[in-house]
């Protein structure tokens, strides 16, 4: 897995092998060039302006609507968001979501971390965790005292999706948890079969790192309030979601955020819904991913790690190599012709390639990395 510390083989891909943007990474991904000239027009009245008065407010509005617009909302759902990003999430969702018993559904470096933070968390019992195998998904079980059930729609760190359902049986009240980091802007879902659907805008979204976005039902929100007067609870303010719903429906955050963040999902979201929505942008990366997976499978020396493919992701393909082939040269040949992050996740430790199919990625520029990656496997013979 490790890049040879020797030189990188001269391997130079011909022109029909560059796809137009060589930004494959699953996250940071690739920010649509459109949206960053438009950071740059607006830039002297925008960066470096308050994040309290109404060019910012009236941004932040924007997200709040196009979200609620892009995944249906139904009545009573609110868009939520923060500083700190999803991974920060997991301690709010620890802090302000989780009552007293959580269910982890743990397939991946991702949903392991939010249910070892919430083992660790003194106040919480220590939670249920169902795993399986990576490359493949758990179910959820129902069990009576469960009030979270942590769900992950896309585990990024093995290329699997999951159905986002409520567990049939479950308590009235249990919540539904969804990290949605990479799913969400990329994977049709049905918001009424969740509480709450968390994400980082880095990722389908094409914009930049920093920030949560939560989108909550009125169960979750009543939940927030329940757990904010417990006895016994405490929270600090930058755990709260209910100081974040607070500020959010002022369209503010509680502390200042990241303005070219902001403007970046305010241009994606207009980009998505201005192109069809959730479902165009679904189709487009169904398009990739139906690209990448065939030709794995026609491969001599590639095959989709997900075996079963129901189970593949659209947004995030894994791909292992045949050992006598180094992933790690062919990843450096890449790199040294402008075909940036197509690494597996690094805990993952296979020999393995692993492509961002988010909806900003062309769909014909998946097919030209597959042909690049055949070129750079023949000439590395
Ligand atoms: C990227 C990712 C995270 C972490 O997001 P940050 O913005 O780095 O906090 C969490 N969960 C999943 C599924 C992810 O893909």
């Amino acid at each position: 897995m490790t890049t040879a510390t020797t030189e990188i083989p001269d391997v130079r891909l011909p022109p029909d092998l560059r796809p137009s943007d060589g930004r494959f990474g699953c996250g940071p991904s690739k920010v649509r060039p459109e949206a960053v000239a438009n950071l740059a027009t607006v830039s002297a009245t925008w960066m470096g302006t308050s994040h309290r008065k109404a060019p910012v407010r009236s941004v932040v509005g924007k997200v709040r609507a196009g979200l609620a617009e892009l995944f249906s909302l139904p009545d009573g759902y609110e868009v939520a968001l923060g500083n700190g990003g999803a991974a920060l999430f997991w301690d709010v969702a620890t802090s302000s979501l989780i009552r007293a018993h959580s269910q982890h559904l743990v397939f991946g470096a991702f949903s392991s971390s939010f249910a070892s933070a919430v083992a660790a968390a003194p106040h919480l019992e220590a939670p249920d965790r169902i795993e399986s195998p990576f490359g493949t998904h758990p179910e959820p079980v129902a069990r009576p005292g469960v009030d979270v059930y942590a769900l992950t729609h896309n585990e990024t760190s093995t290329g699997v999706v999951m159905p986002i359902v409520r567990p049939e049986g479950a308590d009235p009240d249990a919540l539904v948890v969804v990290d949605a980091t990479s799913a969400a802007g990329g994977i049709p879902v049905d918001p009424s079969e969740l509480d709450v659907y968390y994400f980082s805008p880095q990722k389908c979204f094409g914009s930049d790192g920093g920030l949560w976005l939560a989108l909550c039902s009125p169960r979750a929100v009543e939940r927030v309030a329940e757990l904010a007067v417990s006895p016994g609870r405490w929270a600090p303010k930058s755990l709260s979601l209910g100081l974040a719903l607070e500020q959010s429906r002022l369209n503010q955050t509680t502390n200042t955020p990241a303005l070219a963040t902001l403007f970046l999902m305010a241009d994606q979201l207009d980009w998505l819904l201005g192109n069809g929505g959730l479902d165009w942008a679904a189709a487009r990366s169904r398009r990739s991913a139906d690209t990448l997976y065939a030709w794995a499978e026609a491969s001599s020396y590639a095959t989709p790690f997900v075996a079963d493919p129901a189970d593949r992701s659209p947004v995030v393909g894994t791909v292992d190599l045949d050992d006598a082939i180094d992933v790690g040269t062919v990843n450096a040949v890449l790199r040294a012709n402008g075909i940036v992050d197509t690494d597996a996740y690094r805990s993952l430790g296979r020999n393995q390639l692993r492509i961002g199919m988010f909806p900003n990625v062309e769909p014909d520029d998946v097919a030209v990395l597959t042909r690049a990656v055949d070129h750079v496997v023949s000439s590395l013979g």
